[in-house]
């Protein structure tokens, strides 16, 4: 179904043939002619999916045809709130995308950084605000945002805010809005928490339900390599020597581990940057921005500085180290195969990472392809001890030569074997 269907207006339309959209995602396809309809929507989608241009466009339309009719000063009129300041300079980003032709004005207001330029953007007036929760509530203390006038409100991942513990905040943005309103309620999780605030802010909300978690995870193709934790570095950069790695998204449990994977790198060559909460706001945007035109090979990331980061082309993502709660793996590895593209995955487990890697093949429901006979293997006795009881295959640790006629898969550099759990991967 091509964007015209959905009664889009020209100057949208416009816009989206220079994003290069053909045609919208399903979130999209179920979520604008409810929202551009005035209805209240409940939307269960994770980023990845289209979600921003599925609020982001019918908001830009909705307001495009009310600015006709409205000559008065400048007021708020949509506010969307999300949780964290790379999220907040993405969705601004899209609004710029896609409102272009509009005349529609914007801003983005977040903390870690001076509010100056936020309330000199304010102050000139805009249509659509973009904030997190705490900046908002500060300015808005400071009588620089007023909501009285706003039509539409977005809570964007509600989830996150609820993990985050900002939900308190949010609600007393919440209780600060115009009760006649439309709502828009993005979470990519519905627990009960979630649903009893959503019960309290949506009225008659429509609901749309966008690709589970694990059918997402099957766009990307994972593979996985057992090695021992002092090997991984030796490991990573055998990796990326491989030429397909263009563009690496690593990820570190912790900040230190993020700077200390970084430097390693650096070391030997290669053009890195760690972006975690403690680098600056603007040390994280530039190493955002020089990752993204390219300047950068590989980011080391921890999962709160890179939730959200979307980055076009995004060929790999790496866990350096397995995360402990199960659905940051599939957030990470939605880090590429964005927008139905395919991405490739590669995780790195070691011995004392069991337990974690249990859980995410229990999320996950399928095996990760295995890699083997790759530079850096584990002892036997490691072995032993690391891979889950179902998986009996019985490990290679000759180091592969240049002539060795392995099976090239997708993630694993030429050389190397991929099984799925004792069967030889394709085969
Ligand atoms: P989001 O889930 O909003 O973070 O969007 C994920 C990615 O999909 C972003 O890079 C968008 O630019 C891209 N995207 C959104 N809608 C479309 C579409 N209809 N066609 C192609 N790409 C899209």
């Amino acid at each position: 179904m091509p964007f015209e269907k959905l009664q889009i207006i020209e100057p949208i339309l416009r816009a989206l043939k220079t994003e290069g959209y053909t045609k919208p995602t399903p979130i999209q396809e179920q979520s604008i002619p409810v929202i551009l309809k005035h209805r209240d929507l409940l939307g269960c989608a994770q980023t990845g999916t289209g979600k921003t241009a599925a609020f982001a466009i019918p908001i830009l339309q909705i307001l495009h045809a009310e600015a006709a009719h409205d000559k008065g000063p400048k007021h708020i009129k949509s506010l969307i709130l999300t949780p964290t300041r790379e999220l907040a300079i993405q969705i601004a980003e899209s609004f710029t995308a896609y409102g272009r032709h509009t005349g529609l004005k914007h801003t983005v207001v977040f903390g870690g950084v001076s509010q100056h330029a936020q309330t000199e953007a304010l102050k000139k007036g805009v249509d659509i605000l973009i904030a997190t929760p705490g900046r908002l509530l500060d300015l808005m203390n400071q009588r620089f945002v007023h909501l009285q006038h706003i039509k539409i409100f977005v809570l964007d991942e509600a989830d996150r805010m609820l993990d985050m513990g900002f939900i308190n905040d949010v609600k007393r943005v919440i209780a600060k809005l115009p009760t006649k309103r439309q709502t828009l309620f993005f979470s990519a999780t519905m627990a009960p928490e979630i649903l009893k605030l959503a019960n309290t802010i949506l009225f008659e909300p429509v609901e749309v339900a966008v690709t589970p978690q694990s059918t997402t995870v099957d766009a990307i193709k994972q593979s996985l390599y057992y090695v021992a934790k002092s090997d991984k570095k030796d490991l990573l950069i055998h990796l990326l020597k491989d030429k397909s790695m263009d563009r690496a998204l690593v990820f570190t449990r912790t900040k230190h581990g993020a700077d200390k994977v970084t430097k390693e790198l650096v070391k030997v060559g290669f053009k890195a940057l760690a972006i975690h909460g403690n680098k600056s706001q603007n040390a994280r945007q530039n190493a955002l921005k020089d990752f993204k035109a390219g300047n950068t090979q590989v980011l080391v990331a921890t999962d709160i500085a890179a939730r959200g980061i979307d980055i076009d082309e995004l060929s790999h993502v790496v866990n350096y180290e397995l995360p402990n709660v199960p659905e940051t793996y599939v957030h990470r590895i939605g880090r590429t195969g964005r927008a139905g593209a395919s991405g490739i995955a590669i995780s790195f487990c070691d011995a004392e990472e069991k337990g974690e890697l249990k859980d995410i093949l229990k999320l996950i429901g399928k095996p990760i392809p295995v890699v083997e006979g790759h530079p850096y293997p584990m002892s036997q006795a490691e072995i032993a001890m690391t891979v889950p009881k179902k998986d009996n295959r019985s490990f290679s640790h000759k180091k592969p030569s240049s002539h060795s006629p392995g099976h090239k898969s997708a993630g694993a550099p030429k050389g190397e074997k991929k099984k799925f759990w004792g069967k030889k991967f394709g085969s």
